[in-house]
């Protein structure tokens, strides 16, 4: 399935919440040099940046709900359009509705670009609870860490840049459960639909980081 013109990667992480789709996403681009679009960053972006996108999901991401279509949508298309897409990209967090996939196909179509691989990262749902309580985030560059699986070198301060580390408002505990139960629901007819198309490979997520990403590589590079 890999495209003709060889080097460019256009892939799709799916996951539940806390399945480990960020952590994949920075060992994939220190490797393949392809950008992250993760929606989830984009709107947090938006909100701390006080834009009118931000009002919009805002008012959805603090229940744990998801944000409209048109909204996700078109900050997707945006971002696909820009030139630094054109060597290949990894999404991460869309789409979450048949409608995104959907209008999705549409927008890589009008690119004449078209999906490689949608990766399955999966973990038992028990699991995840833990994982993404324990969740901390750099405010400044982006770099997700475990407070006991990916602890960074000094306790809550970012390896990368000493920023202070931060816990994401919705991965609180009375969040997350929102967050999962919707996500749940909502991605088996999104794992239906990649994989009638021939897109879907999957992975097991329930094992050392260092292990998804060789199975991940191994699935890619085939
Ligand atoms: P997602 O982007 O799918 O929501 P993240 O990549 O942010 O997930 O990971 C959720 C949390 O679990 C983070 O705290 C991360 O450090 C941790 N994590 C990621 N992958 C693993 C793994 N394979 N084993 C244990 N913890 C992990
Ligand atoms: P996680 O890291 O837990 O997978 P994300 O960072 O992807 O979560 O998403 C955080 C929140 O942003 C979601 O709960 C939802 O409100 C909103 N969001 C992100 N991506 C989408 C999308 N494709 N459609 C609708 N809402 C989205």
């Amino acid at each position: 399935m890999m495209k003709a013109r060889g080097i460019a990667l256009n892939l799709i992480l799916m996951g539940l919440p806390g399945a480990g789709k960020g952590t994949q996403a920075e060992k994939i681009n220190e490797i393949y040099n392809i950008p992250h679009i993760s929606t989830g960053d984009m709107f947090r972006l938006a909100i701390k940046e006080g834009t009118e996108l931000g009002k919009k999901a805002k008012e959805y991401m603090d229940q744990g709900a998801l944000v409209p279509d048109e909204v996700t949508i078109g900050i997707v298309k945006e971002r696909l359009s820009k030139d630094d897409c054109k060597e290949g990209f990894m999404l991460d967090g869309f789409p979450r509705t048949i409608a995104q996939a959907e209008a999705l196909q549409d927008i890589l179509r009008d690119l004449n670009e078209d999906i490689d691989y949608v990766i399955n990262v999966e973990v038992p749902e028990e699991k995840l609870v833990e994982r993404l309580t324990g969740r901390r985030v750099c405010p400044t560059c982006g770099t997700t860490y475990h407070l006991v699986y990916n602890p960074p070198k000094e306790a809550g301060i970012c390896d990368k840049d000493g920023s202070e580390l931060i816990q994401r408002d919705d991965d609180k505990p009375e969040t997350v459960k929102k967050r999962l139960s919707v996500n749940i629901e909502q991605a088996q007819p999104l794992l239906d639909f990649y994989k009638e198309k021939g897109y879907l490979v999957t992975v097991n997520g329930d094992q050392d980081i260092n292990d998804v990403f060789h199975d991940i590589q191994s699935k890619i590079e085939k």
